[in-house]
């Protein structure tokens, strides 16, 4: 396992663009350690969602945690959900376009079309299974970490290179 990182690695790291590994052993310290990392990592930024490829961990962990707040004014409440070796069906076909940024790639915006619903699976942080129905902006995050557990950032998703704009201009939209 690589050294995780204090702060969140930038769009251009490698790291960012390997496959993730399952995790084996929910209980582990290494793993333990890691997500006592990406939680701290992730209030201190704003976040509302991180995967452990951010910190440099190129393991299937991601946390969901979607609050609103300065950069997601319009989220709503859910309390933070550490989720490993994470997988989702979509239920039904729709797609939805909503605004998405990313702590690996700064001052950006980008409309991403997602599953508007999805059956999501993970191991909980007791090592036990889960499985629960996410739909609108929670499961646009859920669909948004497991990305990054594939190599994947919300610039591959874009429709068209217009639908991604600065941070600056997605927050006048709110006021
Ligand atoms: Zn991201």
């Amino acid at each position: 396992m690589n050294e995780p990182s204090t702060t969140c690695l930038q769009l251009g790291d490698p790291v960012l663009r390997c496959h993730a590994l399952p995790v084996d052993n929910v209980a582990e310290k290494a793993i333990q350690a890691t997500v006592t990392l990406m939680q701290t990592v992730l209030t201190a930024s704003q976040g509302v969602g991180i995967a452990a490829p951010q910190i440099n961990v190129s393991k299937q962990i991601i946390i969901v945690a979607s609050r609103p707040n300065q950069r997601y004014p319009n989220a709503p409440l859910m309390a933070p959900t550490v989720m490993f070796n994470p997988t989702f069906e979509a239920v039904g076909t729709e797609l939805e376009k909503d605004w998405e940024g990313c702590l690996s790639v700064p001052s950006i915006r980008a409309l991403v079309p997602r599953f508007k619903t999805i059956q999501a699976r993970y191991i909980n942080v007791l090592g036990d299974l889960e499985q629960m129905q996410l739909e609108g902006f929670v499961a646009r995050i859920f669909q948004h970490e497991c990305d990054h557990l594939q190599g994947k950032v919300f610039l591959d998703r874009v429709d068209a290179t217009v639908d991604i704009i600065a941070e600056s201009e997605y927050l006048k939209l709110f006021n």
